[in-house]
């Protein structure tokens, strides 16, 4: 196949900006190419990934859908990024056999009956705009074949949950190394934005004054600096955004990670990466986390919210073999077994249209 993927307009690739979906169209260029596929990769300027031929669009990014609120009316930047990297698709489409959307944005959904080649839309959150949801219900009305998400519990925020196809989600892991034993202490992993409520797990180290290294992009400064002064005597130090070499070899050497979303994660790419490295996860019990996590096997899940709970599902730990954590890493988010799903589905689309 001839594949175009077109990126997230919200930030250049390994900005860190676009959260798991970076990862997530890193990981199908890898597969796609693998298997002998052709992949361009469409993306706002700056982009950078090793394993891809990019095409780097001018223009202004987007605003992320989760800064905004459900009503919203959708707006595009002058010049914006998303308007041009799709002009560059309406112009080169007849070279792919199919193009693969990953913008959570109105345009490609409503450009859909305009373009003569198939696009595949990977959706990579849950609802968040009701404009979006309609733009996307009457598309997937038309194209019900089209639309891609990673979990149930994600496709069942949408209007249309009976047309999304789950794909799952899966990492290279090779590069993920197992590490059978753990300093004391605790990862948190992800965009530091509100909807991944931060604060949640700096409280549960402020109780259990276990320290809690912090991992990846600082969306919101403010949010950032509040937690900072709001918990002083929380044992918690700041890592950066790492690459994901550096990233497993600091993760790996902790004893859980926690996920305390406040939204419902679409997926949570972070929690495959730490089973990976042998990490337990203890995530509050909703969206994609819930789907991953086997309460009391690979980690715990926990009453949503609930920081008392947090702080028990700690100190139950080392009840958690680190070894089986690796082990249903390997059996079900494995590359290949994601690039099994991910390549039918592109090939699905080709036959049909
Ligand atoms: N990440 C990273 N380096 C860091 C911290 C995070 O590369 O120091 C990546 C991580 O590998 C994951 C992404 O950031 O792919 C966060 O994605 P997730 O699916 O957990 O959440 P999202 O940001 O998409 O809501």
């Amino acid at each position: 196949m001839k594949i175009l993927i077109l990126s997230t307009p919200v930030g250049a690739l390994s900005s860190g900006i676009g959260g798991g979906v970076e990862l997530t169209i890193y990981n199908l260029i890898q597969e796609m190419q693998l298997r002998h596929h052709q992949v361009t990769v469409v993306a706002p300027k700056g982009s950078k990934f090793a394993n891809a031929n990019i095409i780097e669009i001018d223009g202004n990014v987007h605003i992320p859908a989760q800064t905004q609120t459900r009503n919203t009316p959708i707006t595009m930047p002058e010049n914006s990024v998303l308007g041009n990297m799709w002009e560059y698709a309406r112009q080169v489409q007849s070279d792919y056999d199919v193009l693969v959307n990953f913008a959570f944005d109105w345009l490609p959904f409503y450009l859909t009956p305009f373009f003569q080649t198939s696009i595949a839309h990977f959706i990579s959150m849950g609802s968040l705009s009701d404009s979006l949801d309609q733009i996307m219900a009457e598309t997937a009305l038309q194209y019900p074949d089209n639309f891609a998400v990673y979990t149930q519990a994600q496709a069942d925020t949408f209007p249309f949950p009976e047309v999304c196809q789950c794909l799952s989600s899966g990492i290279d892991l090779s590069l993920y190394k197992f590490q059978p034993s753990a300093e004391k202490k605790l990862a948190w992993l992800g965009r530091i934005a509100p909807e991944k409520a931060l604060e949640d797990a700096v409280k549960a180290s402020d109780i259990t004054q276990i320290p809690l290294l912090i991992f990846g992009k600082i969306q919101d400064e403010d949010y950032w600096q509040n937690i900072v002064q709001e918990y002083p005597n929380a044992p918690i130090t700041y890592k950066g955004f790492l690459s994901t070499t550096d990233l497993q070899q600091e993760l790996g050497n902790c004893s859980a990670l926690l996920m305390t979303p406040r939204w419902i994660e679409a997926f949570g790419n972070v929690a495959i990466e730490a089973l990976a490295c042998g990490v337990p996860v203890i995530s509050y019990a909703r969206g994609g986390p819930a789907e991953i996590v086997t309460d009391g096997k690979t980690g715990f899940l926990v009453t949503p919210d609930s920081i008392d709970e947090l702080v028990t599902a700690i100190a139950r730990i080392p009840q958690i073999e680190r070894t089986i954590c690796r082990q249903i890493a390997e059996q079900e988010y494995s590359l290949q077994v994601w690039g099994d799903r991910f390549e039918a589905w592109l090939k699905s689309l080709i036959v049909n249209s």
